[in-house]
């Protein structure tokens, strides 16, 4: 590839980025989301259980009780929601936390369920309070109630509603009002995806954007993933961009490897904003520990970014551990970088 094509191909996503997506990602990304329970790939447990409680719940001719589904960004929070009213038959609404600026905005999407429908609230640990209180009625009994007129002439209205069912999806369950968790009846928590899962989603994924790629290729792709099918997916719609500028049919392992060294992700998965923050902790902050504000405010990143995105995966990859006072680098992170490691670990 000229240096040319490599600066037009890969230009703006030297690191991948993982919280905005372009339009056309957004589009492709619609195309690339599983319908039903039987395309959701992994999260067996959370499947079967979650058919076993759509049947028997059909079976009663009940809405499905409120839902919440927690884990980090990509997993497949919002896919399950679909997939939710896909299976119930029923309609489905989608809204987040922090569009829902008034409880007069939820009263209109509220009153516009029909029974059974479901009401999808992304990042719902963002709603104001006021809003989140306007809810607890609706969740609990179907009913909200008004209050009209003011000073000595203001009065209460009770409106009931049609019984509906509130998915709600969180990147984290610790913001979420103790009273708001209780009022749902099924919890879920997604975890990141086994490299043999994220290798099944790429090669469906592939059929769908008309690319031919083959077995050890998709397992690359989904090795270097990050354990997320949204990561997959973004990362195989640039190497379809790379196969279609050098007019190559088929993506093999080489093919894949190389636009994965190029959009400098390395063979452990990590992509440049990873490695940014690891090499941060260990030369700057001496392997830490160290807390979440300094972190962000060193990388010029937003708190909830580390928190929510890079955080978790690095977590649960091994290079970083949380204790009591802040994060440190593990072993594996120094190794990384080859860096030698003279800390005892036992002492965090
Ligand atoms: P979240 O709401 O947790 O951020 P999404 O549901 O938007 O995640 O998932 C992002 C994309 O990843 C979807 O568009 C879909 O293509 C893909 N995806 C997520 N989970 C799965 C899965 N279990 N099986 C197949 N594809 C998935």
């Amino acid at each position: 590839m000229t240096e040319e094509t490599r600066r037009k191909l890969f230009e703006g996503q030297k690191t991948v980025d993982k919280v905005q997506e372009t339009e056309e990602d957004v589009v492709l990304n619609m195309s690339l989301r599983p319908h039903k329970l039987t395309e959701f790939v992994g999260q067996k447990e959370i499947t079967d259980n979650l058919k076993v409680c759509i049947t028997a719940t059909k079976q009663r001719k009940e809405p499905l009780e409120h839902v919440l589904l927690s884990g980090p960004p990509g997993l497949g929070k919002t896919s399950l929601a679909h997939i939710i009213a896909h299976e119930m038959g029923t309609k489905i609404t989608a809204t987040s936390g922090p569009a829902i600026e008034r409880a007069g905005d939820l009263i209109g999407i509220l009153t516009n369920l029909e029974k059974g429908d479901i009401l999808f609230i992304d990042e719902i640990h963002r709603l104001s309070k006021v809003v989140e209180e306007f809810l607890y009625p609706a969740m609990e009994s179907s009913q909200i109630d008004f209050i009209i007129d003011k000073g000595q002439f203001a009065r209460t209205i009770k409106f009931n509603l049609k019984p509906f069912t509130l998915v709600g999806a969180t990147t984290r369950t610790g913001l979420l009002a103790a009273p708001l968790r209780a009022r749902f009846g099924i919890f879920y928590h997604l975890d990141f995806y086994q490299i043999e899962e994220l290798a099944r989603i790429i090669k469906h994924s592939a059929k769908i954007l008309g690319m031919k790629i083959d077995d050890e290729a998709a397992e690359e792709i989904a090795r270097r993933a990050r354990g997320t099918p949204r990561v997959a997916n973004r990362l195989l719609r640039r190497i379809r961009d790379y196969a279609q500028v050098a007019k190559i049919d088929k993506v093999n392992l080489e093919v894949a490897s190389k636009t994965l060294d190029e959009l400098r992700i390395d063979k452990a998965g990590l992509d440049e904003i990873d490695r940014k923050a690891l090499k941060l902790m260990l030369e700057s902050f001496n392997g830490g520990p160290v807390g979440i504000d300094s972190l962000a405010a060193s990388l010029n990143e937003e708190v909830d970014t580390i928190s929510d995105t890079i955080e978790p995966y690095l977590l649960k990859a091994g290079y970083i551990k949380r204790t009591s006072r802040g994060r440190v680098a593990t072993k594996l992170a120094y190794e990384h970088f080859g860096i030698k490691y003279a800390k005892q670990e036992e002492l965090f």
